[in-house]
């Protein structure tokens, strides 16, 4: 994004607008996160704001300001609609392909406002006039900091936006450890807790809100485990009545795929899970180092993300899914354990 595109948006966002504000379709706590920072930002600014999400999302994120304002499409459809036919602005964060919103695409896409696209995923699609796309970032929340810092607004960063962005940015860099970490992202975060972000009550909100049959749907996640020495990889998978017999809820099995990369030496590892409802068998994938899960996802299981996580589904069987995992590994061996 270039100074007069920066311009641009700040003579947009300079008179009173109706503005959407959308997330991916089963937003994680980065799209939760951004879209309700960038509503309070634009909302101190005079606007007319709404966060519309494709879906429902996990109860872990159900704390965060605002959140209780969020228009769900799938449930409040013809409320969402109209929003979109009437905002000026429609802001997009965290994807960048509207086929991630499922459904609401068909909305989206027929709409007349102005798009603006914030995110950091790779391989960004050219459906917004403002793209700010930046595969580098550790997440689309430190994206909107970087933005309101590029409109000379940071002053306007009150508890609430701090507390928004600090939730996308330790959500998607697994609390600061993954390589997209960097020390302009401390720096962030530092600058957050200054302008009241309660960090150890962020955390406390997001991790420690465990139920007992969460964690045995972990040791069920456990027992199933595979290890694949010879590729350095590892699996795990989920049937839909394990998930029955343990109560399960959106946002239950989040962070179970990384069990299996906390194994030393592996390098690959992925997740199977079954959900009958929607006819498909949800797939995330995880990697260490050079070895990209966003060009396996894209290329067996209709999906991508990000060089080391990436999502994607499949609409074999649990057991077919996992055997056309299996025979993919032998082309990816002289990577995965050269
Ligand atoms: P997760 O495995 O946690 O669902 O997602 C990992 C990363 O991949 C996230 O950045 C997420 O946005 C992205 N992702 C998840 N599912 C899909 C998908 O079906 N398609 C694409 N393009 N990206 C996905
Ligand atoms: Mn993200």
């Amino acid at each position: 994004m270039n100074t007069q595109e920066i311009n641009e948006i700040k003579e947009l966002l300079s008179t009173p607008k109706n503005i959407v504000i959308v997330p991916h379709k089963n937003p994680d706590g980065d799209a939760i996160g951004s879209t309700l920072a960038l509503s309070h930002y634009l909302t101190a600014l005079g606007h007319q704001t709404s966060v519309i999400s494709p879906n429902e999302y996990p109860g872990f994120l159900k704390w965060i300001p605002g959140e209780d304002t969020i228009i769900k499409y799938n449930e409040s459809t013809s409320t969402a609609k109209s929003k979109i036919e009437n905002a000026e602005i429609i802001f997009t964060l965290d994807f960048n392909h509207l086929s991630r919103i499922g459904d609401m695409e068909e909305s989206l896409s027929k709409a007349e406002a102005t798009f603006i696209m914030i995110d950091h995923h790779q391989q960004p699609d050219d459906y917004a006039k403002y793209t700010y796309s930046d595969t580098s970032m550790s997440s689309t929340c430190q994206m909107v900091y970087h933005f309101i810092e590029k409109l000379d607004d940071l002053k306007k960063i009150s508890p609430e936006i701090a507390t928004c962005i600090y939730v996308g940015i330790m959500t998607d860099t697994g609390s600061f450890r993954f390589r997209s970490t960097t020390s302009v992202t401390h720096r962030v975060v530092s600058d957050l807790i200054d302008r009241g972000a309660d960090n150890t009550a962020i955390h406390e909100n997001i991790y420690d809100t465990n139920t007992l049959s969460r964690l045995q749907l972990k040791g069920v996640a456990l027992n199933n485990l595979k290890v694949l020495p010879e590729y350095k990889t590892a699996y795990i998978s989920l049937s839909q009545k394990e998930l029955d017999d343990h109560n399960f809820r959106k946002g239950d099995t989040e962070g179970f795929v990384n069990l299996g990369l906390s194994i030393e030496g592996i390098k690959f590892a992925v997740i199977f899970i079954e959900n009958k409802g929607e006819g498909i068998i949800k797939i995330s994938l995880r990697s260490k180092g050079d070895f990209s899960v966003n060009e396996v996802s894209r290329k067996h299981f209709e999906g991508g993300g990000h060089h080391n996580a990436a999502g994607g589904k499949s609409n074999l069987s649990l057991q077919d899914t996992i055997e056309k995992f299996i025979s993919i590994l032998p082309s990816y061996k002289n990577v995965l354990n050269p």
